[in-house]
Order: C-alpha cells, then sequence, then structure tokens
C-alpha cells in the first residue's frame, strides 16, 4: 500500500444513478419515479438516495432506495448502471434473453428505446437534449418487486 494507490471505487457494489436523469417537478426538490405509472406523487432524495414515497397500488417501488449521486461519473469515470429489477416495462430476446427495449427510465415520450449490450442506447429526451439514461448499463440481475404484495410474507 503507498500513497500512489489509486482511491478504491466502490462503483460496482450497488446501482446508482446521478441527480439529473431524474426528472423534475414543478415542485423544488421533488422528482417523477422512474415508475411514474405507480409513483404518481413523485419521491425526493434523501441521504443520496430515492426516499420512501407513496404509491397507487400496493407494493414495493424498486427504486425506493436507490444511490443517487451528484456527478455523472463515478470516481473511476464509469458511468450509472442499474439492476434488471428496477425495470417493469421492457422486451428481451426471445423472451429470455438480453434486454433490447425498454421504456425510458428518465420518462422520454415515445416508443421502447433500444438497448444494445446491456447498455441503453443514445437517445433523445427532447430536440436539444441528449437523454442522460443514454449508456446506462443494466445488470440482467433480479425481477422487479411484485405488484398488488403490500407483504410478501404475510401471505
Ligand atoms: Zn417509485
Ligand atoms: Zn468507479
Ligand atoms: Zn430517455
Amino acid at each position: 500500500m503507498t500513497q500512489l494507490d489509486a482511491p478504491a471505487c466502490h462503483c460496482e457494489n450497488e446501482p446508482w444513478i446521478h441527480r439529473a436523469m431524474l426528472r423534475t417537478t414543478a415542485t423544488p426538490g421533488r422528482f417523477r419515479c422512474p415508475e411514474t405509472l405507480h409513483c404518481l406523487h413523485g419521491t425526493t432524495v434523501e441521504n443520496g438516495r430515492i426516499a420512501d414515497h407513496w404509491r397507487s397500488v400496493p407494493g414495493e417501488c424498486p427504486w425506493a432506495g436507490t444511490k443517487v449521486t451528484e456527478y455523472h461519473r463515478c470516481a473511476c469515470g464509469r458511468g450509472p448502471w442499474i439492476k434488471l429489477r428496477h425495470l417493469r416495462l421492457f422486451t428481451r430476446k426471445n423472451l429470455t434473453g438480453p434486454v433490447i427495449s425498454l421504456v425510458c427510465p428518465g420518462l422520454c415520450p415515445g416508443p421502447h428505446i433500444p438497448v444494445h449490450d446491456h447498455h441503453i442506447c443514445d437517445h433523445a429526451r427532447d430536440n436539444h437534449t441528449r437523454c442522460p439514461w443514454s449508456g446506462t448499463r443494466i445488470a440482467p440481475v433480479g425481477i422487479a418487486p411484485p405488484l398488488f404484495v403490500s407483504d410478501p410474507l404475510s401471505g
């Protein structure tokens, strides 16, 4: 161990996104949850994570607790990544293969956005802006928590 060692980066330990990826709302400090269909009142970022928030249906929001950084690159220069567990609206190659398209978690309007080699393809948020979710890696891990189940343990 010498002083010349680069600081260890923990970017691979858990999924993370950066703040500009979240759509803002008219209320300062309040964001739209990527699962906006069920999280109608939006959410906040507390202590660097997406806070628990109200949902219109029973069942856990897969985004609650997700790490949110202030910078769009980590200390070692890599970009954000999420897990398959975060996503409900996507298509896979031959049903069980890699994700090939998804509804943009950045709530871009329009059809599914293509995904290539586990990364969200570059796409425009609007006429002027590249969507900040472009390039986000999707680790093929997990499935979204069930809807309409408030506590799976209580049966
Ligand atoms: Zn949510
Ligand atoms: Zn890193
Ligand atoms: Zn997008």
